[in-house]
């Protein structure tokens, strides 16, 4: 995986979410693109290079994405929705007792539940924590995300299965090698991991 990473040796480096403070590596936040590998069309054992992008953050931001009182109420939300996924599972399927049944009840309620509480945290997270600040997840301004969104890079994982997949199709390993040049050169960061 390639990692792109902002220079904390720049003294003007400032926080991508406020645009003023100076950031912290500790409170970093990181998104990952993907990119289909040209040339792999086939619906089975296609690749993709992983790109995870540091994206600097001040101490300030960090605690509005992230206040103490939500960390504990997502967990909450998981255990609720947890809870909910599991009375589902066992009214639909009419389950006969046993404890193999119940083991595996409880390990798809607590998947489920953390997809379900994570969807309506996202949900949430769109909302500006303060005027200013940009929102947790908000990220398609970062230069360099931009710059690889631009390209095709996607900020979900692939799926050949859907067109969505080729859309980068016409790149050419030299438009990447000069993004990343970009990147560097322009945007001030370093990329480790070619
Ligand atoms: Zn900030």
């Amino acid at each position: 995986m390639l990692h792109i990473r902002p220079n904390y040796k720049n003294p003007n480096l400032k926080c991508y979410y406020c645009s003023h403070n100076t950031p912290a590596e500790e409170y970093e936040e990181t998104q990952r693109l993907y990119f289909i590998k040209s040339g792999l069309k086939l619906w089975l054992g296609y690749k993709y290079t992983e790109v995870e992008v540091h994206i600097p953050r001040c101490k300030e931001c960090f605690d509005l994405h992230y206040p103490k009182w939500k960390v504990h109420f997502y967990r909450l939300l998981w255990l609720f929705c947890s809870a909910l996924v599991f009375f589902g599972i066992y009214k639909a399927a009419d389950l006969e007792p046993s404890v193999g049944v119940y083991a595996f009840a409880i390990i798809v309620s607590i998947g489920l539940g953390a997809a379900l509480a994570g969807f309506i945290a996202m949900i949430f997270n769109k909302r500006s924590p303060k005027k200013g600040v940009r929102p947790l997840g908000n990220n398609d301004e970062y230069a360099p995300i931009r710059r690889l969104e631009g390209l095709g890079f996607l900020d979900y994982k692939p799926d050949p299965s859907k067109g969505s997949a080729y859309v980068n199709e016409d790149l050419t390993p030299d438009d990447i090698e000069s993004a990343f040049k970009q990147i560097k050169a322009e945007d001030d960061c370093i990329i480790s991991g070619l």
